[in-house]
C-alpha cells in the first residue's frame, strides 16, 4: 500500500468519529431514535423563511448577520437575560466544540458523567484534552466530591441526562457552581421537556454556562441552531473563536420565529409530556424498569420471561427494526447495553410501539 503524502494530526488519527443515530432515507419508519420533536415547528416559520429568502432569493447573495443579533435577542427574551449573555451556534454541537477549543487542551482536562452525550469524548480528543468520566452513585446521584476534586477545567453536565432522561435539582446545580473550580457547562438540550432551565442562573454567575438547541424542543433539527447563555466574559471568549458567519440567514429567521411563538410550543410540549407519562405507565404495567424521564425520551430496560440484559435488549431492538420502528441502542457500551432509549413520538407512533412490544413479548 502506498503511503499518504501527508501526516494526520495525532489527535485526529486516534479519533473515532461520533456515531449519529440512523437517519433512514426511505419512508414508512416510526423514528424514535434521535429525539427529534414529534410535531412540526410553528407554522410561523414558513413566512419567516420565505421573507428571509425574498421573492427572488436575492438576499441569499449576502452573508448573514455575523452576530445572529436578533436570535441572541430572542434567546435573551425567552430566558429573561440580556443579549450580551448569549451566543448562537450552528447547532449546539458547534457551541460544545467552541467550549472544548477554548477551555480544553493537553493540560486543561474536561470531565463529564458516563453515561452522557457521546459527542463529548470526540470533541475533547480532537483538542487533545483528557476526558475524565464519572459514574453515577446509586444509579442517578452525582458524585459531588469526585467532581470537585477532579482538577478538571470544565465539567459538562447533561441536564436532563441523555441517555437516561433523569433530571437534577437546582440545588444540585448550585452546589456544583459553588464548589467546582472551573467552568460548569450545563447541556440543556432536553430542558424544554423538564419545565426548568438554568439559563438565568448561568447568566448571573461567572463560571456557569448553559447550552441549548432548537433541535429538540423547537422541532428545528433540520435547521441547525443552538445557543449558550453565560457570563459576558465567557461569551466574549467563545465569540473570539467561532466562524464569523456560523448561522445562515434562513436558520436565523426560522429560529427567531420559533423562539417568539411561546404559546405554540407550550401546547406541543405539554402533549409530549402527556404522551411520555402514558408511555411510562405502559412500561410500568408490563413490569419493565425505566428511569423517570424529564426529557422527550425514555430509557427502558426490557425484559422477557423475567430476564433482562444485553441479549434481551438487543433482541427487542432487532425486532422493532423489523417492524420499521427505530429506537436507539448502544450494544457495545456495557453500562447501557441492557436498555433502549426510546424517543417520545406522537400518540399514534407510541400506539404502534406498544403493539409491537406486546407482540414481541408473546413471540
Ligand atoms: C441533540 C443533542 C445536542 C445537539 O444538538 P444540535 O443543536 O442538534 O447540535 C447536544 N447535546 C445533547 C445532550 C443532545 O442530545
Amino acid at each position: 500500500m502506498q503511503n499518504n503524502p501527508y501526516k494526520v494530526s495525532k489527535n485526529v488519527e486516534s479519533l473515532s468519529a461520533y456515531t449519529p443515530g440512523e437517519q433512514p432515507q426511505g419512508g414508512g419508519w416510526v423514528k424514535l431514535n434521535t429525539n427529534e420533536f414529534p410535531y412540526p415547528p410553528t407554522p410561523k416559520i414558513k413566512t419567516a423563511v420565505i421573507d428571509a429568502m425574498g421573492s427572488d432569493c436575492a438576499p441569499l447573495r449576502l452573508y448573514p448577520d455575523p452576530l445572529s443579533g436578533k436570535v441572541r435577542e430572542a434567546v435573551a427574551k425567552h430566558y429573561g437575560v440580556e443579549g450580551k449573555n448569549v451566543i448562537v451556534g450552528n447547532g449546539s454541537d458547534d457551541i460544545l466544540n467552541l467550549i472544548m477549543r477554548a477551555f480544553g487542551d493537553d493540560k486543561l482536562k474536561v470531565a463529564a458523567m458516563n453515561p452522557s452525550y457521546s459527542l463529548y469524548p470526540v470533541l475533547s480528543k480532537m483538542q487533545g484534552a483528557e476526558l475524565l468520566e464519572f459514574d453515577f452513585e446509586n444509579e442517578t446521584k452525582l458524585p459531588f466530591e469526585k467532581i470537585f476534586n477532579s482538577g478538571a477545567n470544565v465539567f459538562i453536565l447533561t441536564s436532563p441526562n441523555a441517555p437516561l432522561g433523569i433530571s437534577f435539582s437546582l440545588g444540585d446545580l448550585q452546589c456544583l457552581a459553588d464548589n467546582f473550580k472551573g467552568l460548569l457547562v450545563i447541556d440543556e438540550a432536553y430542558a424544554p421537556f423538564s419545565g426548568f432551565s438554568a439559563a438565568k442562573f448561568a447568566a448571573g454567575r461567572k463560571n456557569v454556562l448553559t447550552v441549548c438547541t432548537s433541535s429538540k424542543g423547537w422541532g428545528l433539527a433540520g435547521m441547525r441552531v443552538g445557543w449558550a447563555v453565560s457570563d459576558e466574559g465567557v461569551i466574549c471568549i467563545l465569540d473570539k473563536i467561532r466562524d464569523s458567519y456560523n448561522v445562515d440567514r434562513l436558520a436565523q429567521a426560522a429560529s427567531i420565529a420559533a423562539l417568539q411563538d411561546e404559546e405554540y410550543y407550550a401546547e406541543k410540549i405539554g402533549k409530549v409530556v402527556k404522551t411520555r407519562e402514558e408511555t411510562e405507565a405502559f412500561f410500568a404495567s408490563i413490569g419493565w424498569k425505566f428511569y423517570k424521564s424529564a426529557s422527550n425520551f425514555i430509557f427502558v430496560m426490557p425484559s422477557k420471561n423475567g430476564v433482562c440484559g444485553r441479549d434481551v435488549a438487543s433482541g427487542l431492538f432487532d425486532f422493532l427494526k423489523s417492524e420499521k420502528i427505530l429506537v436507539r441502542y448502544w450494544k457495545n457500551d456495557m453500562k447501557i447495553c441492557s436498555g433502549l432509549r426510546i424517543t417520545v413520538g406522537t400518540d399514534a407512533e407510541m400506539q404502534k410501539l406498544r403493539e409491537s412490544i406486546l407482540k414481541w413479548i408473546k413471540e
